[in-house]
């Protein structure tokens, strides 16, 4: 089977030979407090301050999700209100973490598959957080990244986070102008879900310090006080998903190898092929309308007259794309545009649909 799912997705190619070094390692015997998984963790965050061009005063923890990194991000940034854009479901449940974790969470909420015009979004004064999700994976909506840096311009005492799950690391963010950025593995990156990464600006950090000092709760072993006390070591605070760091840090790799810039350009160029390939052809409608909103990484297709059929087809063949999210679960198809995907493969699946 080709996942061309939008995460858990098909495995990047290396994983499986990544998979047999480890167990000839013994990476999942090896303890978090010695000088081998030390170098395991700093390969990865050093491979990964390189490829996404991360400043060196920007901190890079290891979480067990993405979801993770809502929790701890409306705990440490926060200590009554955030600001949420929703425009789909994932922008929706980091708004309604915040509710859970009792903060007063206000929200501008953009009908789904519209995109959102950040130049002229008002924020509240009283937001300390300003909470966005760059690539809405429910509906394939994207933020284009100049309009994020030009609003936390206009906003620079307020925080700026940001859910670059889907996009991460196709999506080319300015980090001096991001407070904090998170992903989850089991998307462009390719790997076995299980592992999330926050990485944080000082200004987020004295935040939570902060919090801390005024007495409000900021979470336990994953403050980010907590996590920046063991990532000077190289280490995190509990024992973590050594394996999952390990293989991040042999995709990571493969990608500063490869050049970043190349990566993304091969995503451009398919993602224009699916998009062009879906305009004005009977039976389909592309989602977003305005095309400079359009995801590059999750496509998502209206399919006229239902899409179940035509998902249970294509998995036949052997193909497995993604079904509409929530409500559009039978009315459209999402198809993940992610670097493990081969231009071969992209044909086959375009063919199969269209044909
Ligand atoms: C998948 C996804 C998440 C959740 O990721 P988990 O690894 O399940 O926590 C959050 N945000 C977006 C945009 C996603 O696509």
């Amino acid at each position: 089977m080709r996942f061309f799912t939008p995460g858990p997705t098909h495995l990047s190619p290396e994983i499986k030979p990544l998979i047999e070094q480890a167990l000839k390692e013994d990476i999942g015997s090896i303890s978090h407090r010695s000088k081998d998984f030390e170098r395991i963790f700093a390969r990865m965050t050093e491979g990964l301050r390189a490829l996404l061009k991360i400043p060196s005063a920007h901190q890079i923890f290891v979480l067990g999700s993405a979801t993770e990194c809502w929790e701890r991000i409306i705990e440490n940034c926060s200590q009554e209100h955030s600001f949420h854009l929703v425009n789909g479901a994932f922008s929706e449940r980091f708004y309604t973490i915040a509710l859970e974790l009792k903060r007063k969470a206000l929200k501008h909420e953009v009908a789904p598959g519209q995109g959102a015009d950040l130049s002229t979004l008002a924020i509240p004064a009283e937001a300390e957080v300003i909470c966005l999700t760059h690539n809405e994976t429910s509906t394939g909506v994207s933020l284009p990244e100049n309009a994020v840096s030009a609003l936390k311009r206009r906003y620079p005492e307020k925080l700026l986070a940001i859910d670059i799950v889907s996009s991460a690391p196709i999506v080319d963010l300015n980090w001096s102008d991001i407070d904090c950025g998170f992903f989850s593995v089991q998307k462009c990156f390719g790997l076995p879900a299980g592992l999330g990464i926050l990485i944080a600006s000082p200004a987020a950090l004295a935040k939570a310090e902060a919090l801390q000092r005024a007495g409000v709760s900021i979470g336990s072993y994953h403050s980010f006080p907590s996590l920046i006390s063991f990532v000077k070591k190289n280490q995190t605070p509990e024992t973590p998903n050594v394996l999952g760091i390990f293989l991040l840090g042999g995709v990571v790799d493969n990608f500063n190898r490869e050049g970043i810039e190349k990566v993304r350009s091969d995503i451009r160029s398919r993602s224009e092929q699916i998009y062009s390939t879906f305009t004005d052809r009977e039976g389909f409608k592309i989602f977003v309308q305005d095309p400079r909103y359009r995801s590059a990484t999750v496509l998502t297709i209206e399919v006229i007259g239902g899409s179940s059929g035509l998902v249970a087809r294509l998995a036949k063949q052997g193909l497995e794309v993604g079904s509409g999210y929530g409500k559009f679960k039978d009315s459209q198809i999402r198809i993940a545009n992610f670097p493990m995907h081969s231009r071969d493969d992209l044909e086959e699946l375009l063919k199969a649909i269209t044909g």
